[in-house]
Parts: structure tokens; sequence; C-alpha cells
């Protein structure tokens, strides 16, 4: 089955599209943590669909919101009022600190990027855009512009997009020392721009960059630094949102800071396509003259999906849960660092962890042909994780936010077996 599958998909699917493992697993069924392969195999799902599956892989209630809404109807467009936009919009504003307000649904983070970025140019009047090097935002074709990492192997087809250092406290060249980063970025505007710029845009904990957290206190200054040079701070929460990382709702708040504008998508639907945007009053209103319109962007089922999405988390406790499992996980991993040469760094927040795997811990020299070989191992042992960094060289474990302490246990036991037996 796996093959026919995948002589189709080599057939009538793109060749952009690439896969995780060399003999391809083909998934037909998910629950809660768990994934199934066709012959019946259950792996632990430590990757969460890439950061997406947040309540759960087909969790019960979710599926009903999905199912009760889609037999009434499926689809109407904003041209007609629909209650389950409205009810969603409210209780994510309800999620939102200060001023963050008024919500616009998409269907991607992509496109809530998307939005976000040309609301900045329109409030601002400016076009220059800062983004840190070593993150993602998107694949569209704005969007690409705002990710620096080699993922995409395009042209970066946007001028007025400066890349500046992201603050890595690992492999940074000014460690966690948050002042000289923030210099960069007055050093960008000062050098690169006439002195204004539009938005800043930042993950606090970069994903596809391998689980990197920026240096503490980064995103004050540096949210200082944009206000004053005309911009707008918005902050991508496609990853970190809705409480993965444990300690706060929202990744920002690691930072104690309040962004303009929060970009969200991913965990916000548990596998349904769905993104939004969230801003204030003040920078909404720059769009009341301007039609802005998406067919699918909070179509009914979607919706009520999140919304049931944003319900289970807070009924569940996901947030003190992804806490409580995430400081066991971290720690656990912390301690085989003794044992383990290869295991360069252990980082992350609650369920959002990275582990950096190199050939030389002094040097830091990315183990990139090993990463490969224990990432099959797992596999085999039945543990699915991500890979990241600009290396490769960085597991990331994101699972859904209802693994447990075994689940994490499970994880460490097999990395610790994959790795004595390399
Ligand atoms: N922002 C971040 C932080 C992401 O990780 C991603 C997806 N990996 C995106 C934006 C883009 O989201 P999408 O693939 O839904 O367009």
């Amino acid at each position: 089955l796996a093959d026919e599958v995948f002589a189709k998909r080599k057939k009538f699917l793109g060749p952009s599209l690439f896969h995780y493992y060399q003999k391809p697993l083909n998934i037909v069924e998910g629950k809660m943590q768990y994934l199934f392969d066709e012959s019946g195999r259950r792996y632990l799902d430590a990757f969460a669909g890439i950061v997406t599956v947040s309540c759960g892989h087909c969790h019960p209630e979710v599926l009903n919101a999905i199912m009760e809404q889609g037999k009434l109807l499926q689809h109407a467009t904003t041209i007609y009022l629909h209650h389950a936009i409205a009810d969603f919009a409210e209780a994510l504003a309800s999620k939102m600190p200060g001023n963050l307000k008024v919500v616009y649904f998409v269907n991607s983070g992509s496109e809530a990027n998307e939005l976000a970025m040309l609301m900045a140019r329109l409030y601002t009047g400016n076009l220059g855009m800062i983004s840190l090097r070593n993150s993602y935002h998107g694949g569209s074709s704005s969007t690409i512009g705002l990710t620096a990492l080699n993922t995409w192997k395009y042209p970066i087809p946007e001028g007025e997009i400066h890349h500046v250092i992201n603050p890595d406290p690992y492999r940074g060249v000014f460690g966690s020392d948050a002042t000289r980063y923030a210099k960069e970025v007055q050093d960008h505007i000062d050098y690169g721009t006439s002195g204004n710029v539009a938005g800043f845009i930042a993950e606090t904990i970069q994903g596809v960059g391998g689980a990197v957290e920026l240096a503490p206190g980064y995103l004050k200054l540096v949210y200082d630094i944009i206000h004053k040079a005309g911009g707008v701070c918005i902050a991508d929460e496609v990853q970190t949102g809705f409480g993965r990382t444990g300690s706060h709702y929202w990744g920002f708040e690691t930072q104690g800071v309040i962004p303009d504008i929060v970009t969200m998508a991913k965990g916000i639907g548990n596998g349904l396509p769905l993104g939004a945007v969230v801003t204030t009053t003040e920078i909404a209103s720059v769009m009341a003259q301007k039609i802005q319109f998406n067919t699918f962007g909070g179509n009914p089922v979607c919706s009520a999906g999140g919304l049931a999405v944003l319900q289970v988390l807070d009924k569940e406790k996901r947030q003190s849960h992804c806490d409580v499992v995430g400081s066991h996980l971290l720690e656990r991993l912390k301690s085989l660092m003794h044992r383990h040469e290869i295991i360069g760094d252990v980082r992350g927040r609650g369920l959002m962890v990275g582990i950096e795997l190199v050939t030389d811990r002094k040097e830091k020299i990315p183990a990139k042909a090993e990463t490969a070989v224990l990432f099959e191992k797992l596999r085999e042992l039945g543990v699915l994780v991500g890979k990241g960094g600009l290396h490769g060289n960085v597991f990331r474990i994101k699972p859904p936010m209802c693994f447990t302490k075994d689940d994490a246990d499970f994880v460490v036991d097999a990395l610790d077996y994959a790795i004595s037996t390399l």
C-alpha cells in the first residue's frame, strides 16, 4: 500500500514535495498522541504534524464540533452573517492581552503573515520589514522574503526586507547578550533604510530554525527601537501560541512584551486549515477603507473547530500540563548530555524542545550524518520526531499537548538507546 501511495504521489503531485524517512511512512490513522501506519503499527507522535495537532489527533470534542457544524452549514463567506465566526473571534480576542482585540481569519500561517506585513506597511506608510536570520514565516511570495533559512531555494522576490542576526544563545556571535543583538537592528535601520521601517517580525522560539529561544530581554529592546523608527512589532505565534511554551499562553509573554500585531495558525485548528491575525483597533482602522476579503477565512466549519480547540485546551488545562511535562522532558534530556557527547545543546520551553547534535561540543560542528541515522532509528523504535535547524542537526520535540510524562520518558529512553547503539 505504501508503495502504491508513493508511486501515485510521485506521478501526480509536484516534485518539490519532500518526505521524511528513507522508506516513507504511510499514515492511516491518528488518535491523540499516536499515529498508526497501514500495518496497524503504532507510533508515538512527538512532532504533531509540524506542531499543528494541539489537542490531539482526532480529539473527540473537536471532531464533534466540526461534524455538527458541517451537517448544518459548511460554507457561507463573510458576505452573510454567521454566528460561528463571531463566537470564535470573541473567544480568541479574550485570550489576547492589551488592546489586541480585532481579529482577521485566514487559512494558514503564510497568509496570516502576508496580511500582517500588508497592515504594517499600510499603517506606517513605510516599506522596510525586518526579520531574524534563521526564521520561518511562510512560503508564499511575500513571506518567502521574511523567511531567512535556506529552506526555500528560490531567489527572494521582495525588496525592502532586512534579515538581522538572530539572538541565539547557543550559536550566536554575541551569546546571550541581548543588547548587542539589538544594536544590530538599530544598525540595519540606520545604514539600510531611510531611518523608518514598517515593521519587525519574530518568533519567540524559532521553530523550523531548531527551537532557538531568543536571548532574554531581546524583544523589549528591539520593540523600543522599532517603535522609535516608526514601525510596528509583529509576533509570529504560529508555533509558540496556545500554551505550548507552558509558562505562558503566548510566546511573546515570555519576553514581557505586547506586540502590535500577532499572527497565528497551526495549533489553532488542531489540523484544520486555519490562521488568524489579531491587532489593535487603531491599526485595524487603516484597513477600514480597504476591502479585505478572504473566501474561506473564518468559514463555519473551521470556526466551530477552532472554538472547540480553545475550549478543549482550557478545559484540559493544557498550558500547565505542557509546563509540567516539558520541564520533565527537558530535565531528563539534559541528564542524557552527561552520557552522550553528541548532544551539544538541549533547549526550549514547555512542549517546544530542541536537541542539537554536534560532533564536537567545543567547535559545535553539526552532526548531520549522525542525526540522519538517529532519526531513522527513532522511527524504528516507534518515535516520530521532527528535524530542523539550518544544518538539519536539531531534533524537534513538539508533540500534541496531551503528551504525558510517560511519553516523554519513552522518547528519552528511545533516544538514549539509539545513541548508545550508533
Ligand atoms: N510561521 C511559522 C513560525 C511557521 O512555523 C510556519 C510553518 N512552518 C509558518 C509561519 C507558515 O505557516 P503555513 O505553512 O501554514 O503557511
